[in-house]
């Protein structure tokens, strides 16, 4: 077993694990930096690639030499798998199936999600800055936001021809049966694998170490989603994981006891975001400013911030620790007293 170590080091394209499960370091943009591919190996040679990562010409260069150095051609790619659909999982996944020829799978509602981000019927580049707009984003910021949204396309193109993985079946992968859980919050109908003879979870984003994976609420999907967060936390809490091998970071071991400091650490948000309305109703935005203070450097950790308070508001409205009115196009949250 490969011993973990959160930075690239120079040349070290891929890691193996126990049962051959191999850890491929993909560069992406700032503040991550990189994400984790994995390929698993059937008997006969052929491979499933689980989450490719972000399309650029150093991803793209890194799955290149990685396939080298294990012996294997395009071909030999048989699948490819995507937990979820965010550009830094799903991006290569076109360019992948165009140089393999396999099947694309992630779960029926990880590719509506999809669809509704990127598809050819999206309004999303228009539709989030206006959503975020009615939450108390100034203009100068949505203006920004639309920009960015815009340069997300080379990193997601071309997009995959997908088919859908039923959360109900077993799915193989590496000669082995896998376990798909679905879960949200993190990104709609995102699926970890879990083998049960072995332990060994892949876990995508849905449960990261050192980093808190972003909850986002977003227009047209999940109107809850730090509940379904935290219900998909709890739900893969009870799987008896021994290895965790997530789309950031390094494996880890220690699955149980990093969900309950997840948990926890949302209920200490959500204080923190009701506390912030003590002195009278908020904008999603000005609570966004709060919570995040010294944390935003640029408009795409904003995004990200802004989606998550947004997402912490609407909870807190859920559980009856505020509520929210909409008065001249502009929408702000409230205390309930005596809460
Ligand atoms: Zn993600
Ligand atoms: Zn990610």
């Amino acid at each position: 077993m490969s011993s973990g170590n959160s930075r690239r080091e120079d040349g070290v394209r891929h890691r193996l694990w126990e049962n051959g499960v191999i850890q491929v370091l993909v560069p992406m943009a700032p503040p991550l930096l990189q994400m984790n591919g994995y390929v698993l190996r059937d008997e006969d040679g052929g491979l499933t690639v689980v989450d490719p990562g972000p399309r650029s010409r150093e991803s793209e260069k890194v799955w290149e030499e990685v396939l080298r150095e294990l012996g294997a051609s395009w071909k030999a790619v048989k699948q490819i798998v995507v937990t979820h659909h965010h550009p830094d999982h799903y991006g290569l996944a076109g360019w992948l199936q165009e140089h393999s020829g396999c099947r694309v799978w992630m779960s029926k509602r990880a590719h509506a999600e999809a669809e509704l981000m990127w598809g050819p019927a999206s309004v999303m580049e228009s539709a989030l800055p206006a959503f975020f707009a009615r939450h108390g984003m100034p203009p100068q910021q949505t203006a920004e936001l639309k920009e960015h949204q815009a340069g997300i396309w080379p990193a997601i193109s071309p997009q995959p021809e997908v088919s859908h993985v039923e959360s109900a079946r077993s799915f193989a992968m590496g000669g082995r049966e896998w376990l798909p859980v679905e879960t949200g919050g993190h990104a709609a109908g995102h699926l970890s694998f879990f083998h049960p003879g072995s332990g060994q979870l892949l876990c995508g984003d849905a449960v990261l170490p050192q980093i808190s994976p972003n909850v986002s609420l977003l227009p047209g999907s999940d109107p809850e989603p730090l509940r379904t967060f935290m219900d998909g936390l709890s739900r893969l809490r009870e799987l008896p994981a021994r290895t965790a091998f997530p789309g950031h970071r390094e494996p880890f071991g220690y699955f149980a006891d990093r969900i309950d400091r997840l948990l926890l650490h949302h209920e200490e948000r959500l204080d923190a975001a009701e506390s912030l309305l003590a002195d009278g109703p908020r904008s999603g935005y000005e609570v966004c400013g709060e919570l995040f203070r010294g944390r935003i450097t640029g408009i795409h950790q904003l995004r990200f911030a802004m989606s998550e308070a947004l997402a912490h508001l609407v909870e807190l409205e859920r559980r009856g620790r505020a509520f929210l009115e909409e008065k001249n196009g502009e929408i702000r949250f409230f205390r309930i007293d005596g809460c």
